[in-house]
């Protein structure tokens, strides 16, 4: 479907089980098109941007460059694929390229560290296998190869039609990237902004110190641009950035404001202070034993994310008793 002029959306398929397709978007051009993200590596999902391409009377062997908003198999999986089929060069940002094996090929390292994490922070030893592995299965729809190009902030991507800027959007994955067409004035967001739901943003062993706190930053860098169009990676189109922005930031204030609450009643876990927590309150609110094991281990994770924020601001303290991470209210 053609969203704006020269840019097609294609929406691909998820793996049985996950709700959210995948937009991928073309950039046409007379010298080759620009793909920005790929979608799983599936049958369907390739299948699906074959047949999205045809309608839009475009063929798959004239894509050239293959760029990657982030590592997640969502996003990056079917790149590897597509590159072998049309000898595209893949380009990724460099904390993300160098995410790419301790994440999807040599993981046993990354397993034991997501273990320690959790057990740290109060999750209890019956839950951590299944919360360890919650996500071992996107494995199988990831083919994973190193990139051509390793993208900096400030770096340009381009063909004869469009010209993508790329600025380095960190918190949602630390290498995320956003795309700015200046001249026609639209965004391409990734996981960075969505419309119809907040992205994840956790602390994890690969998130750096303080994710949140980049997320936050890099989410109110964006509000300045000139942006008529924003073409995210999950759900619709959208005007309006800068609202969007500032639900967003209004959310985490709000998530901040039910931590400290939590926190009256003494010393905590961020497994403890999960419980506590509404999740899922877009779709209606879901409690945290009601999450599936991949949502609960990000509710831990994204808590996380959120205290150490918080201990970032000097509202709460972080000390560790008793082997756990334990979180306590400074105000
Ligand atoms: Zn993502
Ligand atoms: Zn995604």
């Amino acid at each position: 479907m053609q969203v704006l002029n020269g840019v097609h959306q294609i929406k691909t398929p998820a793996p049985a089980g996950v709700s959210w397709p995948t937009n991928v978007y073309v950039m046409e051009g007379g010298n080759g098109h620009i793909l920005v993200d790929s979608g799983w590596d599936s049958q369907e999902a390739l299948w699906t941007l074959q047949e999205g391409m045809k309608a839009s009377n475009l063929k798959l062997r004239d894509i050239k460059k293959i760029v990657i908003t982030h590592i997640h198999p969502d996003h990056y999986g079917l790149s590897t694929k597509i590159k072998q089929i049309c000898g595209a060069e893949v380009a990724i940002h460099r904390a993300d390229a160098g995410l790419i094996s301790p994440r999807y090929k040599d993981f046993s390292g990354l397993l034991k560290k997501i273990e320690d994490l959790l057990r740290q922070n109060g999750v209890p030893s019956d839950e951590l296998p299944e919360l360890r592995e919650a996500s071992l299965w996107m494995n199988e729809y990831v083919t994973t190869d190193l990139p051509e190009v390793k993208l900096e902030d400030g770096d340009t991507i381009s063909n004869d039609s469009f010209e993508l800027e790329v600025l380095w959007t960190p918190g949602h994955s630390p290498g995320h990237i956003c795309l700015y067409e200046r001249k026609r004035k639209f965004l391409l967001s990734g996981d960075h902004v969505l419309y119809d739901t907040t992205p994840h943003v956790s602390f994890n062993p690969h998130s750096g110190d303080n994710p949140l706190a980049d997320y936050v930053s890099s989410l109110k860098e964006l509000a300045r641009l000139k942006v008529t169009f924003t073409l995210p990676g999950h759900g619709p189109v959208f005007n309006a950035l800068g609202l969007r922005v500032d639900e967003i930031l209004a959310h985490h204030e709000e998530r901040k404001r039910v931590i400290m609450r939590a926190l009256d009643s003494g010393l905590q876990t961020a497994y403890g202070i999960a419980q506590k927590i509404p999740w899922r309150e877009s779709s209606g609110g879901a409690a945290f034993q009601d999450l599936a094991v991949w949502d609960r281990r990000l509710a831990v994770t994204e808590t996380i994310a959120h205290l150490k924020l918080l201990t970032q601001e000097d509202r709460v303290a972080n000390v560790d008793m008793e082997g756990a991470s334990l979180y306590m209210a400074k105000d």
